[in-house]
């Protein structure tokens, strides 16, 4: 067994004050309404933060502060001055970026490793990528003259709450609009650190405005008849409902929604990889992840060997502190959360799938799960159709490349999908037949900022990432 255990990560690197208010117009303001809300730490429950609540006058200050920002000063500020504040920006966020990660972690329960060797560096690379974009647009092959939309309203999840909005922020200034952010309201921090990194940057008032709150408060900012475009991350059913409200509106939409996806191995897959890549993609992030391979495929002949291995290597994950280096998995998010996955997985028990989980002990505070695998899985299971967002993980076998397929495809979503094997051929023949946005082979979970990122079917519509991510916030 590993025996070196390095001090936690220190949370005192971190100046979390008792509240916060919200961002409007350059500056940190207090709600009209003054209401507010609680963000805890989902691995003790104590309280972090208070936090404002935007209501609808809020949310109209901050997108009027927005809309004049736009018109007057970033709207028509030439692209190399605009790639200097995000150049700006993505610096300031490598070197606060020890800072983001332990109030990340705090905030949201994910592992430290995480964080810091995952999240952050990829939330400074969206800036930068995107900075890098800001004096090029007329030379990017959009035709003409692209012009930016205006004012957009971003409303994003809770599971990576700094990569969300780097996601969401960094295309849109690139291409010249002013925005109005609302996070999740059970991971508000690491949004309003940014802010503060924003003000740092000496970034012109109301190009960024962060509203806090729950969905009231992401309603009345969808709905603001001052917004130009709306970009949406969360679940299929807000998805769906945004949609609703945003039709005959002259909004332009991108949706980034939900996913169950299928991770599929075949018998001459290099097995010890393809078992590092299971557990990568459904325990990172506790499986929080709307792109984790949730449905592991796994061909009839191996299924036994691929399952006690990934059962060996499920017993040395490590559950617990975020803050502890050697932490595999951290809490889940939230009590409402959890108790979905609860049930999810009761439902799998009832149902008749067999569930395991290696020997766990969990601590008695705070919000955790065991990582866990149902077999005996079948299609009509709601453990194989439903998206849990957690650490479970549904096995199901096949025996054809083409039952492979036709099982990958069998769901309302199509956000991601895995292949593991040795064959080139066969990684094309089935990535052409999979109707998933991302196709990973021999791999699982990488992102990267030149590569765009969004699904089929009920995973959502546009793209978010590279060159297709601008075109979400440009006229042409
Ligand atoms: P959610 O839809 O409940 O909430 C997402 C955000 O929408 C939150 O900020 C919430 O406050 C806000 N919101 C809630 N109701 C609203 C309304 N009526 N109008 C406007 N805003 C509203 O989802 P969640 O539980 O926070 O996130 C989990 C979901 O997000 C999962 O389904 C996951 O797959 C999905 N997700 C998708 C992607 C992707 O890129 N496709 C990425 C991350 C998460």
């Amino acid at each position: 067994m590993f025996e070196y255990a390095p001090a936690p990560e220190s949370r005192s690197v971190v100046d979390i004050k008792p509240s916060y208010g919200l961002f409007v117009d350059g500056k940190f303001v207090d709600p009209v309404d003054g209401g507010s809300f609680k963000s805890i730490n989902p691995a003790s429950e104590e309280v972090l933060a208070e936090i404002a609540e935007a209501g609808s006058e809020d949310v109209d200050r901050a997108v009027r502060a927005a809309r004049q920002a736009y018109e007057k000063v970033w709207g028509p500020m030439p692209g190399r001055d605009r790639a200097k504040y995000l150049f700006r920006i993505a610096r300031l966020i490598q070197e606060r970026s020890r800072e983001l990660a332990v109030l990340e972690s705090l905030d949201n329960g994910k592992p430290i490793k995480e964080s810091r060797d995952v999240d952050l560096p990829l939330v400074a690379a969206h800036f930068f990528y995107y900075a890098g974009w800001a004096d090029k647009l007329e030379h990017a092959g959009f035709g003409g003259n692209p012009r930016p939309l205006g004012v957009a309203a971003q409303v994003i999840p809770w599971n990576f709450p700094l990569l969300m909005l780097a996601w969401k922020i960094a295309p849109a200034l690139a291409a010249g609009n002013t925005v109005v952010l609302k996070p999740a309201e059970t991971t508000p921090l690491t949004a309003l650190l940014f802010a503060e990194i924003c003000q740092q940057a000496d970034l012109p008032a109301g190009v960024v405005n962060i509203v806090t709150g729950a969905g009231d408060t992401g309603r009345a900012l969808v709905e603001h008849p001052g917004v130009d475009k709306v970009a949406f991350t969360g679940s299929t059913e807000v998805g769906r409902a945004i949609a609703r409200s945003v039709a005959g509106t002259r909004k332009k939409l991108t949706l980034e929604l939900g996913g169950k996806a299928a991770n599929i191995v075949f018998d001459d897959a290099p097995i010890d990889q393809a078992v590092e890549g299971i557990v990568n993609g459904i325990f990172f992030n506790q499986g929080h992840v709307c792109c984790a391979g949730s449905r592991l495929l796994v061909q009839e002949s191996v299924a036994d060997r691929v399952l006690e291995s990934l059962k060996r290597r499920m017993a040395q994950l490590r559950v617990g502190d975020p803050l502890d280096k050697n932490t595999d998995i951290g809490a889940i998010n939230s009590a409402e959360q959890l108790a979905r996955i609860r049930e999810l997985s009761d439902a799998g028990s009832a149902e008749g799938a067999e569930r395991w989980s290696p020997p766990c002990e969990l601590p008695d505070r705070g919000f955790w799960f065991a990582p866990t695998i149902f077999t005996g899985v079948t299609q009509a299971h709601r453990i194989a159709r439903e998206e849990i967002f957690g650490p479970v993980l549904s096995v199901l076998t096949f025996r054809t490349p083409a039952e492979a397929v036709e099982k990958a495809n069998n769901t309302p979503y199509g956000l991601s999908a895995g292949i593991w094997t040795d064959k080139g051929s066969r990684i094309l023949w089935v990535a052409d037949r999979l109707r998933a946005g991302v196709v990973w082979a021999n791999t699982f979970n990488k992102f990267d900022p030149t590569s765009p990122f969004g699904g089929y079917k009920e995973s959502g519509y546009g793209r978010e990432g590279g060159r297709h991510g601008l075109e979400a916030y440009l006229n042409v």
